[in-house]
């Protein structure tokens, strides 16, 4: 069975210039990616997507640093993985949360770092499960920015919409 994943290059992994690198590691599962994009982080945005950890004393950092505040980089890259076994071979490639107990050739083990305050600064994020997934993919793309369909959807039609397009 095809399962979908989110993956988030965070702030770190932007201003440490390490998206080529952290792609080269990625296309080691062989998975299709079905969706990419820059994506500005709203503080709503941030929150939701953290929603589980919101009574954790590193709460309000998590979300400065998902956000880009820490990095003086106000955005993080978005992309989705699709096929067998996705999230664990993400999740494998990626390592564990703490960059310190990360295998040294993972991803986070070679790019993360712990924070003086304790944040664990682990450059990328990946969705935990496909309940995870499906919650996380529908929060950070629209239907039609993914060239598969994953999951159902619905035709709104939305009266004097308002969109901006090329002068
Ligand atoms: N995090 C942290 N300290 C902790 C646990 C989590 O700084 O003790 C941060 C870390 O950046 C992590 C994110 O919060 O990636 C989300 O935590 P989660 O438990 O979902 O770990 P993940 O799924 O990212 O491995
Ligand atoms: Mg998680």
């Amino acid at each position: 069975m095809n399962q979908a994943v989110l993956i988030l290059i965070k702030p770190d992994g932007l201003k440490k210039s390490l998206t080529g690198n952290i792609l080269t590691r990625l296309s080691e599962t062989k998975l299709e990616i079905v969706a990419a994009k820059m994506a500005r982080v709203s503080r709503e945005l941030a929150e939701e997507h953290y929603k589980y950890l919101r009574d954790k004393p590193f709460f309000e950092e998590l979300i400065k640093y998902l956000r880009g505040e820490l990095h003086d980089r106000k955005k993080a890259m978005a992309l989705i993985y699709w096929g067998k076994e996705a999230i664990k071979k993400c999740r494998e490639l990626a390592g564990a949360t703490n960059p310190e107990e990360a295998e040294p050739t993972s991803i986070r083990g070679a790019y993360g770092r712990i924070l003086t305050s304790g944040l664990y600064e682990n450059v990328i994020h990946v969705s935990s499960n496909e309940e995870e997934a499906a919650r996380e993919i529908k929060l950070w793309f629209n239907p039609d920015e993914i060239i598969v369909d994953l999951y159902p959807t619905k035709e709104n039609v939305i009266k004097d919409f308002k969109k901006k397009v090329w002068a």
